[in-house]
């Protein structure tokens, strides 16, 4: 027999502590111009843009979370923050060329001193500092912009939570900070698992290859005292959140993301869900690879 569902009625003022929002209720909402300091191209399809905004303004915001920019037709484009809050002197990017509006302005028409407009900080994208777990950060592509903001932030504050970062990319050239990862486990014992799903034999790589969250459940089955951070391509994303919780014993609410969904058209308000991996799943669960343009 189906159990009875009943209602409660609060019977006094109640406050809900959402625990998604919590961290970020006191950050502004700003929308600043800003210049572009420099661009650098860090692979053939990723470039780096550092902006920097007027003297007298700052932009308060924790590290994971993400701006949007905003193009003259109105439309914007959500990019997460590279650097960690801690160091002001520019905001940092890492841009994937999509091929399409904003890409063809970065990739082509854009040079420093330009002037743009942007708007944030968005996003619940961010270390659970009052944690004691382990923490497991997954990228796919760009989505080390927010992870390199995270771990920065943890080791300039003393982090003593292990971390271990899983990279994911399709050939070697996109692993476009390889040297930086490289030297967190060095000089930090941050792990780091640099993982191609399509190297190339110019690569002569010697390393990982496949689906970098497979990657991770070889060599971590059990993820029960973990908390993870996947940031990427949605269907890295939703394939880590079901796997991990399904097969790792994850706690499903151990699990944050942030999917890097195509931004949304004209006129729409900036997203601010915890996770917007749901909006962009393709129709097969297991995709060959995270090919993302
Ligand atoms: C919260 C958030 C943070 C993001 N942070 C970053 C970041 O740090 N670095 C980064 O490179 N990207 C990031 N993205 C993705 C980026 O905002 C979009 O990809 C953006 O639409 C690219 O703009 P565009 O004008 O170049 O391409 P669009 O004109 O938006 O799209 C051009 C074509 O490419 C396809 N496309 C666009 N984006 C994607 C995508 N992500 N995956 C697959 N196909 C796509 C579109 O469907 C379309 O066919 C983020 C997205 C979100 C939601």
């Amino acid at each position: 027999m189906a159990p009875a569902k009943s209602t409660c009625w609060p019977l006094t003022d109640v406050v809900v502590d959402c625990r998604e929002i919590a961290g970020v209720k006191d950050l502004e909402i700003r929308s600043l111009p800003c210049r572009v300091q420099s661009l650098v191209r860090l692979a053939p399809d990723v470039m780096q843009l550092k902006l920097k905004l007027p003297t007298s303004e700052r932009l308060l915001y924790l590290a994971g979370q993400y701006v949007d920019l905003m193009l003259r037709d109105g439309t914007r484009r959500s990019f997460s923050m590279a650097s960690p809050p801690h160091d002001n002197e520019h905001l940092e990017l890492h841009l994937h060329n999509y091929g399409g509006a904003f890409s063809a302005q970065v990739f082509g028409r854009m040079k420093e001193r330009d002037i743009l407009r942007l708007e944030g900080p968005f996003g619940t994208f961010y270390l659970r500092e009052a944690s004691a777990r382990r923490v497991l950060l997954l990228a796919s592509g760009t989505g080390f912009a927010p992870v390199k903001a995270i771990i920065e932030q943890a080791l300039a504050s003393g982090i003593s939570r292990p971390l271990t970062l899983y990279w994911g990319c399709r050939v070697r050239a996109d692993l476009y900070m390889n040297d930086l990862a490289e030297r967190w486990q060095t000089e930090h014992g941050v792990r780091y698992v640099p993982v191609l799903s399509e190297p190339r034999p110019a690569d002569e790589w010697t390393g990982r290859t496949g689906l970098v969250h497979r990657a991770v459940m070889e060599d971590l089955p059990d993820l029960s005292e973990y908390q993870v951070y996947a940031c990427g391509a949605p269907v890295m994303v939703e394939a880590a959140r079901t796997d991990f919780t399904a097969s790792c014993g994850l706690p499903p609410d151990e699990f944050f993301c942030d999917a890097f969904t195509p931004s949304a058209p004209a006129g729409s308000r900036a997203r601010t869900a915890p996770c917007r991996a749901h909006a962009a799943l393709p129709s097969s669960p297991s995709p060959p690879h995270w090919r993302r343009s």
